[in-house]
């Protein structure tokens, strides 16, 4: 019977773990992580007494992957009440424009009050060559000038990646306006062409591309009693054995499969294996990578990371404003970059006399303030949301801290080459799969599709 290690019990692993059962019953499995819990950076926890997420609190439902797995689980999903998000500028909180895609505009009458947009110039031909990529930052601030970039988009991406839309890739952040920059010669129609809105005659595109019943469908979701219960769900079905706090520290190469070591120095066990996936982030993939295949491990391994905080707070007795949150540009000078009002986003945690916040610190390069101790996090935060608000607010009766160290990879144009050139290198190999954030995408569905693509290479071949 064959043996696969899933290196990483993220949501990555444990997905990889999953349908490799579907597809082979008989395998034998083993998730090994270093981490003492399960589920990498999905982990719920408690805050009063009420369920929070002391990571990713939701997923893009209108993308299938998720919600498909939660089906054959037998897992229930629920939407966010859609009460709006804000953007704070100079005091006020502003309304995130419609019609806008991660904080770039499809209409920029839309954004009046909010960022001044400069005309856009007169291009001839797509504004990106085939296969070619930028970032995020560049190309907005050359088609609508730096306001747009520095008080929507770079708040907007601050608030998934934690990094700066000048250095990120369009083409990983934003790949539906990638593949419509292709085909435009504006970005107002790629922006209109990826949203699936009518477009104009500026794109020379036919108006009312894209599916109208896409729109319609409620964007995110999360999972019922938690994402914590999704990663128990996957654990479970996959009839994985679980090692956890173990460290992998070796991978090596052996004529019929492979051998990890793994545990600390003082006590390393070794487990052979007839194939691998290594679902942990890029960096310490590389590590174990280099050995065997250098040009692989150089590929993967210059992925930075950044480092976020979240702090939750309940507060009692008073009412947040009817909206589910808003994000804070770097400019305004706030360690605080979004803001969750978690029981306005989402009405099934909502408790009686209870408001609960969850606020975001750590941008990409600026991370000092992560180092302060819990007590200095939650003083920070609870002062900046009271200046926020234009409000006193009480001493809250609950607070959770929870730190995530090179939690958010920082792709930069050009990475989807080198994963191209990575998986490549790997690619005559059909017993070793990559999966997970640092490759394919950040959010739960990219990193859901990654697990399953690593565990179709392994019994494709
Ligand atoms: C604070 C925060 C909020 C987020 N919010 C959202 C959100 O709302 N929606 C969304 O879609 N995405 C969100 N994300 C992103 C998303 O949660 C992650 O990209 C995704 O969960 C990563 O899954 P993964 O399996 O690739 O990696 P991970 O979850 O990082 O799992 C990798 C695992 O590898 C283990 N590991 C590392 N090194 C070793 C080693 N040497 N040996 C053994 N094990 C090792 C780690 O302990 C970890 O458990 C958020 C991320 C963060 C940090």
């Amino acid at each position: 019977m064959a043996h696969i290690v899933i290196v990483g019990g993220g949501v990555a692993g444990l997905t990889a773990a999953y349908r490799l059962r579907q597809r082979q019953p008989e395998i034998r499995l083993t998730v090994v992580d270093q981490a003492p819990e399960l589920g990498g950076k999905l982990r719920s926890a408690t805050l009063a007494d009420l369920p929070v997420e002391a990571g990713a609190e939701a997923f893009l439902s209108r993308d299938p992957a998720v919600p498909q797995l939660a089906a054959d689980l037998g897992l229930q999903v629920v939407h966010p009440s859609g009460a709006p998000a804000a953007i704070a500028l100079k005091g006020r909180l502003h309304p995130i424009p419609a019609g806008t895609l991660v904080g770039v505009p499809g209409d920029l009458a839309a954004l009046a009050g909010l960022a001044k947009a400069t005309p856009e110039p007169v291009t001839h031909g797509p504004l990106l060559a085939p296969g070619a990529d930028i970032s995020v930052g560049e190309l907005v601030r050359a088609r609508f000038g730096g306001e747009v970039v520095d008080r929507l988009v770079d708040p907007m991406l601050g608030g998934v990646y934690a990094g700066r839309a000048d250095q990120l890739s369009l083409a990983v952040t934003l790949p539906t306006l990638a593949a419509a920059a292709r085909r435009c010669d504006t970005l107002v129609g790629a922006v209109r062409l990826a949203l699936g809105t009518p477009t104009g005659p500026a794109t020379g595109l036919a108006a009312g591309a894209g599916s109208p019943t896409a729109a319609a469908r409620p964007v995110f979701g999360t999972i019922v009693g938690g994402m914590t219960a999704l990663v128990q769900a996957l654990a479970e079905a996959s009839g994985a054995e679980l090692r956890l706090g173990l460290p992998v520290r070796e991978l090596a190469r052996t004529p019929t499969g492979w051998r990890l070591v793994i545990g600390s120095t003082r006590s390393p066990e070794v487990i052979e294996a007839d194939g691998v996936v290594l679902a942990l982030p890029a960096r310490p993939a590389a590590r174990l990578l280099h050995e065997y295949c250098p040009a692989a491990a150089d590929e993967i391994g210059v992925l930075d990371y950044a480092s976020v905080a979240l702090v939750s707070l309940a507060f009692p007795g008073i009412q947040m404003p009817e909206m589910s949150g808003f994000l804070v540009p770097a400019s305004e000078g706030y360690a605080t970059k979004a803001v969750t009002f978690i029981d306005r986003k989402w009405p099934h945690l909502a408790a009686p006399d209870l408001s609960l916040v969850r606020a975001s610190l750590g941008r990409y390069g600026d991370e000092r303030v992560l180092q302060r101790p819990d007590g200095e996090l939650v003083d920070l935060v609870r002062g900046e949301l009271a200046d926020l608000l234009g409000r006193e607010l009480p001493v809250p009766v609950d607070a959770y801290v929870r730190r995530w160290g090179g939690a958010l990879p920082q792709y930069t144009p050009g990475h989807l080459d080198r994963v191209r050139r990575a998986r490549a290198a790997l690619d005559g190999d059909p017993t070793i799969s990559l999966a997970g954030a640092g490759y394919d995408g950040v959010g739960i569905p990219a990193c859901v599709r990654s697990g399953t693509a690593a565990a179709e290479h392994l019994t494709l071949h």
